[in-house]
């Protein structure tokens, strides 16, 4: 009843607000991305049927943005949203929600993943498939951050997220980070292998302001070799322990995640003892996604067993009382098994 009655009020705030409702997402409104090879795009979602991506600059110089063709770039999606049509590139997105969205131009959500080299090569990454992991088009986005903050598109409460490549590698990073604590931006969140300690990660956490997420896909130092293609399980072991030992009592800015690969690591066995290793280790937030490729080969159904390794991580996390969070691919599976069993009940 609560719960209701909140949602009315905030509803009421909305419209008061001059926001309308409609199915959109907050990438569409108000993301951007800065992607590997000079490319800008609205969003890194790819695994539903319109492929998401969507590019709105090509060739971006990496020294000055042009703004406004950003914007009308966005706008021709904008308008399609706002006259109810989803955008072909969204098509069966699982981000898409009826909403209320405003009018105004700005981003809430920037994605930094220009750099695209990295210091170990999973086998479940589609740039080391591809073998484009390289330091070629890297440019210094710290000016360019500038830029949008001048043009007041970006503020203190816009969520920020460095992936890459590997992010703490590059020379700017730290410089990067400490920049961004400096104009007030509180919400950061690090994407790292973990093999390179950072102490604006560190530093991060420590204030509250930002998360660190770690892939480490296993609990041994002979699987994780296979996975990643460095033998490095120790050092992020340790690297883990360190960020743990910055977080605050009561926080969960430390995220292990595990994911899914056939042939690898897809049975109870490796998932119960990640599950174990993390416990060990304090860990309080967990996440667990499925490989990309693997997933796309689910075009008729994943395997049951995925499902059950899924439900399998949620009651360890329940039992447990720790947080789980379920990945784009992970939670497309678990959503699809929730929507068959509403059906299921609902029409026997
Ligand atoms: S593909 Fe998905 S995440 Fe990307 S803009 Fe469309 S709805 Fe949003
Ligand atoms: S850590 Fe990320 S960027 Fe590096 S090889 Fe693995 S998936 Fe690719």
């Amino acid at each position: 009843m609560q719960g209701r009655i909140g949602r009315i009020f905030s509803d009421l705030f909305s419209k008061l607000k001059g926001k309308k409702k409609f199915v959109s997402c907050h990438w569409l409104e108000h993301g951007i991305i800065f992607d590997h090879a000079n490319i800008i795009r609205m969003c890194c979602e790819q695994s539903h049927e319109g492929k998401g991506r969507y590019i709105l600059d090509d060739k971006f110089n990496g020294i000055w943005l042009d703004i406004d063709k950003i914007k009308s770039e966005k706008e021709i999606l904008k308008l399609k949203v706002r006259n109810g049509q989803i955008p072909s590139c969204c098509k069966g997105c699982q981000f898409l929600k009826n909403d209320y969205w405003d009018d105004k131009n700005y981003f809430s959500h920037v994605l930094l993943t220009h750099w695209s080299n990295c210091n170990t090569r999973c086998v479940y990454c589609p740039a080391v498939r591809d073998n484009s992991l390289s330091d070629e088009n890297i440019y210094n986005i710290i000016p360019i951050i500038n830029q949008l903050y001048d043009a007041k598109m970006i503020n203190e409460d816009t969520y920020f997220s460095i992936a890459g490549g590997e992010a703490t590698i590059y020379p700017e990073f730290d410089k990067l980070i400490y920049h961004l604590m400096t104009l007030g931006i509180h919400k950061i969140n690090f994407n790292t292998s973990g093999i390179k300690h950072s102490h604006s990660i560190e530093q991060a956490i420590k204030d509250n302001i930002g998360e660190v997420v770690i892939s480490i896909d296993s609990a041994t130092a002979y699987l994780y070799t296979k996975i990643k293609g460095t033998n490095t399980f120790q050092v992020v072991v340790n690297n883990i322990k360190r960020y743990l030992e910055a977080q605050q009592i009561g926080e969960k800015r430390v995220i292990v995640k595990f994911i899914l690969i056939k042939g690898y690591n897809d049975n109870n066995k490796e998932l119960l003892d990640w599950f174990m290793l993390c416990l060990k280790l304090g860990v309080k937030k967990l996440a667990i996604d499925i490989d990309i490729a693997w997933f796309n080969e689910f075009e008729h159904g994943y395997p049951n067993y995925v499902l059950d390794l899924i439900l399998f991580a949620k009651h360890m996390a329940k039992i447990n009382n720790l947080d789980l969070d379920l990945y784009d691919r992970a939670s497309m599976v678990y959503n699809s098994y929730k929507a068959n069993k509403k059906y299921r009940k609902l029409f026997g």
